[in-house]
């Protein structure tokens, strides 16, 4: 079986994000009263679980563990330095950029630094999986609570993917979420299993279920209140209803198969019967337009359907965001800086006419609960960031920048300015997938007969 050498970081860090919610918990055993373990009693603790997980984890996945998996019990203080700043650190441009989208978004608040909420975040995590490495911090997870054995079944679990299939990086935001959710949603569904594996056995000693809605209350870390935090979250959110469709439909066979064929797009994962139909993201061309080359390139992503979800969600209720991030087909986020400015372009094109118009709507709704000013018809300026919503058929176009000259035409410098020469790209692209379009239905229409 496929087996890299070392995963990625970035791999390590969605591992445990699931667990993070778990943490902040009060400490069960400080509350009865209890005096707290020592070291040598929370290791023996810890120890007992994981054999417990390891010896009955196969009967209920289908697939066994390696035989050897160690455990190392880590602080706080350790996950932070280790893997928050560690992570941080080797990625200041990156997350840099990823800040300042964040902002311009209104997903992170101005004076937040992304850097510092992640070392913080890091934190707060209650396990985490490198290879066949359980990490368990010490102060985040008690092994006589009642989610300890859950945990480790879920921590485990990504022991076990490693081991048998093959984990890869993905490339865009979109299909690493995807990916991500698979995994995430497999750990869950499998430590569900195991839970109720162990409530019917006869004289069980081990701990009681989670009570429902437990994951959702237990978000106890200030961070996890950032709107921007849904993004990440999204694997945990939403992972396990998709991978509980797949076992419903197939058993762990079909979801083993995921993995050689895993879900391409959040709307996939959001919507199961686009992964069973295939529904593939349309390509958003949205090559870069002609901008003065002072303006430099700085990420260009698929963002996808749930980012959307969120974006629209922070601002307007979420049942009316979801409604209108629906019907997404494929986006394309291209985002500059020129200096201190930035600049961003994002095309997304939807399923129909109607799914354009009802996003331009939210989209406008959104503008509106952000006290906007709208300076004219579709665009508006929000605590000095501009915004321009252009629809054309079923494509909708955002520009955005802090420099409003940057969407305006030019009037003094005889240059075209940026939003002309992007806005006459955008309408000559639709224009040509208009007539592609056509084309390709004539030809269908050619080859296959009325009759
Ligand atoms: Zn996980």
């Amino acid at each position: 079986m496929p087996k890299g050498g070392c995963k990625p970081f970035s791999l390590l860090i969605l591992t445990v994000l699931s667990t993070a919610f778990l943490a902040n918990m009060p400490n069960f055993g400080e509350l009865n009263g209890a005096p707290p373990l020592t070291d040598v009693e929370y290791r023996q603790k810890v120890e007992e679980l994981l054999k417990a997980v390891l010896g009955g984890i196969e009967e209920v996945r289908g697939l066994s563990p390696p035989e050897e998996v160690s455990l190392r019990i880590i602080s706080a203080e350790w996950a932070r330095e280790n893997w928050g700043r560690r992570y941080v650190e080797a990625n200041l441009e990156k997350i840099k950029v990823e800040e300042n989208i964040y902002k311009a978004l209104f997903l992170l608040p101005e004076d937040a630094g992304l850097a510092e909420v992640l070392v913080e975040w890091s934190g707060d995590y209650a396990a985490g999986v490198i290879e066949n490495d359980i990490f368990v911090v010490r102060e985040n997870f008690d092994p006589k609570g009642a989610w300890a054995e859950r945990t480790l079944a879920h921590e485990v679990t990504h022991i076990i993917q490693g081991e048998h299939f093959e984990i890869l990086e993905k490339e865009k935001h979109d299909e690493k979420q995807a990916w991500a959710a698979l995994i995430e949603g497999d750990a869950e569904l499998t430590a569900g299993k195991y839970m109720e594996r162990i409530e019917s056995l006869p004289a069980s000693e081990t701990a009681v279920l989670l009570p429902a809605g437990f994951l959702a209350s237990a978000s106890a870390s200030n961070s996890g209140d950032l709107p921007f935090m849904r993004i990440l979250r999204f694997p945990y959110d939403y992972g396990e209803d998709f991978v509980e469709t797949l076992f419903e439909r197939g058993g762990w066979e079909l979801v083993n198969k995921a993995y050689s064929s895993p879900p391409v797009t959040t709307e996939q994962v959001m919507h199961p019967e686009k992964y069973f139909s295939k529904e593939p993201p349309v390509e958003v061309d949205g090559s870069s337009p002609p901008l003065p080359p002072e303006w430099k390139q700085k990420r260009s992503d698929r963002f996808g359907e749930h980012f959307i979800l969120v974006v629209l969600g922070t601002w307007i209720p979420l049942e009316d965001a979801a409604e209108a991030a629906e019907g997404w087909g494929g986006d394309r986020f291209t985002y500059y800086e020129k200096g201190e400015r930035y600049l961003f372009v994002w095309e997304i094109s939807w399923d129909s006419e109607e799914d354009a118009a009802e996003f331009h709507d939210a989209w406008s709704r959104m503008m509106k609960t952000l006290d906007s000013e709208e300076i004219r018809e579709d665009l508006w300026a929000v605590q000095q960031r501009y915004f321009q919503l252009t629809t054309e058929g079923s494509t909708t176009l955002i520009l955005s920048s802090d420099d409003l000259s940057a969407l305006e035409p030019s009037k003094s410098s005889g240059i075209l300015s940026v939003w002309l020469v992007v806005g006459v790209t955008f309408i000559l692209a639709t224009a040509l997938a208009w007539w592609v379009k056509r084309k390709s239905k004539a030809r269908v229409s050619q080859a296959f007969p009325l009759t």
